[in-house]
């Protein structure tokens, strides 16, 4: 990682990754201005399909939204894209709002959608 760049956390719940994917595709410039940390199959995802460099966390089950919920309340972390499947359960809820939770208390930008991040990202104000 680079010193003095800053760093975008990307997440996308399994009914969202696609949405990502396309996501990640259309701003791969911006992205690649970013140190980027992910989840682990996002952050495969990521590098697999779009071609971008990203520092893999855990799976979101198995701790990767608490890891980057870590780094938020650390100051690490620019903003926060995470795409919410909200018509499907997740064994990881707790996990899922800890990491929204702290992202307003810290005021970090968080997206939970694809309409949001596009917006947040096309602002350049990141
Ligand atoms: P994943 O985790 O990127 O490893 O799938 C995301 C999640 O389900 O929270």
């Amino acid at each position: 990682m680079t010193d003095n760049r800053k760093t975008l956390a990307l997440i996308a719940h399994d009914g969202k990754k696609a949405d990502m994917v396309a996501f990640a595709m259309a701003h791969k410039a911006v992205l690649e201005r970013y140190d980027l940390v992910a989840t682990n199959t996002t952050g495969q995802m990521l590098q697999e399909k779009v071609g971008l460099e990203v520092q893999r966390m855990l799976s979101g089950p198995l701790g990767g939204d608490a890891q980057i919920a870590a780094q938020v309340a650390e100051g690490q972390i620019e903003a926060v894209f995470f795409f919410v499947d909200p018509l499907n359960k997740h064994p990881h809820d707790p996990d899922i709002q800890g990491l929204m939770r702290i992202c307003n208390v810290h005021d970090v930008p968080l997206a939970s959608n694809p309409a949001t991040a596009a917006f947040i990202i096309s602002t350049q104000a990141l």
